[in-house]
């Protein structure tokens, strides 16, 4: 399968092979066509599967129908909103979505992309969203604000995407979700990518999707994440936790690395105790404005930070290939953010490790990890730092 047999533009052929994408993943082989068929997809797949491409390339195809239609061409004066909306639980993650847009765009003429988050000023938002416009990437949130003013037109959507629709319900966001649905055309097309299609996730997608929807479903969560190794290391308190993540920092190995913790607090905290030691650091959690959190992954990706520690919703949509190692420091609160983790690694087909550091009182949310992933996590120790008591079963 090529990127021309699913019926893609040259435009966007083109932009693939420079973006260094030989072939279609998985997911891109059996969403784009159906995509492109115009039925509304429902599609559960991990992160690093191409996930975003998929529905990113459809969408781009729509704008470049658009553009050779002369009846689409707006008339002077006039704000027609956007043809493609996607909603996305972080900003984090709309960032990235918009990437991914403008690179496999970069040889449609006048692309206009934009993105319309939290925690950032309104004037320039409000100017782009009377601006031609082709993407508008929001959270719903800050949306809802936008049509609350009356300055969002959305009626000439064609394509609804929700991506991580799962988590922008577990944020509360379903109620700014259909209000935003309600304003868009009946007829448009509705693209839908969530970790689970169960209980309220899947009775939102009936509300939103016609009865003809495809379901693709790549992997779960059951999946073995066969290029990232998982061990365990138990530790006998903070001390002894701190003495395993300075041994595993300075391994030569690490190229760069993601500490996640529990909490905003023990983030700060912990990067200070790293900058302190001598480590190119910085912290990254929703507690920070949007303006550093921006020039936080800016670093990380340029490499100027080689350690970043984090929580969980900050870092779900972070995608730097040359992330070597994910560190859990403080567990998650959920089994699942531990597959969102430590999927930050191993991305675009390399390998990766990913070190949980364990003290007794996380016995029952490792259980559950090992539950919901259907698989033991090895236990490793480092010579010298053994722990002084034998692992729990
Ligand atoms: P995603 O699942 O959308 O987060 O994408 C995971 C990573 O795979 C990103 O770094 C993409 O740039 C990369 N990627 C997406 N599609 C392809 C492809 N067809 N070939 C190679 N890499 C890809």
């Amino acid at each position: 399968m090529t990127f021309e047999t699913l019926g893609l533009d040259e435009a966007l052929v083109r932009a693939l092979t420079a973006a260094g994408y030989e072939n279609p993943t998985d997911v891109q082989s059996r969403a784009i066509p159906a995509a492109l068929a115009g039925r509304d997809l429902r599609v559960c797949s991990n992160t690093g599967s191409g996930k975003t491409a998929a529905f990113v390339l459809p969408a781009l195809m729509k704008v470049l129908a658009a553009r050779q239609d002369p009846a689409q061409k707006p008339k002077k004066g006039e704000v027609r909103g956007p043809r493609i909306l996607v909603l996305v639980p972080t900003r984090e993650l709309s960032m990235q979505v918009a990437k991914a847009a403008s690179s496999y765009g970069r040889f449609v003429n006048y692309l206009s992309v934009t993105s319309v988050v939290g925690g950032v000023p309104y004037p320039a938002q409000l100017k782009a969203l009377r601006s031609p416009l082709d993407i508008l990437i929001a959270t719903p949130g800050r949306l809802i604000d936008h049509i609350g003013s009356g300055k969002a037109v959305l009626e000439n959507v064609e394509m609804l995407v929700l991506d991580e629709a799962d988590r922008m319900l577990d944020m509360g966001f379903i109620e700014d979700i259909e209000h935003i649905a309600e304003q868009l055309p009946a007829g448009r097309q509705t693209l839908m990518a969530s970790a689970t299609f169960a209980g309220e996730v899947g009775r939102l997608a009936q509300r939103l999707q016609k009865d003809d929807v495809e379901r693709i479903e790549i992997t779960n969560h059951t999946e073995k994440h066969e290029n990232i190794s998982q061990e365990i290391m138990w530790a006998d308190d903070l001390d002894h936790k701190h003495a395993l993540l300075d041994h595993i920092l300075t391994d030569r190995d690490v190229d760069q690395a993601v500490v996640f913790t529990s909490t905003q607090i023990d983030a700060d905290r912990l990067a200070d105790r790293l900058n302190e030691m001598g480590h190119s650091v910085a912290a990254l959690h929703g507690g920070m404005p949007q303006g550093r959190r921006n020039r936080v992954l800016q670093g990380l990706r340029s490499r100027h930070v080689r350690i970043l520690v984090a929580t969980d919703v900050a870092a779900r949509g972070i995608d730097v290939p040359t992330i070597t190692h994910v560190i859990n420091y403080g567990l998650p609160l959920k089994a699942e953010d531990y597959v969102h983790r430590i999927g930050r690694t191993g991305r675009a087909g390399r390998s990766g490790r990913a070190i949980t550091l364990a003290e007794r009182r996380d016995v029952s949310m490792i259980r559950r990890i090992q539950h919901y992933t259907t698989l033991p996590i090895p236990v490793a120790v480092v010579a010298g730092l053994e722990p002084s008591r034998p692992a729990p079963d």
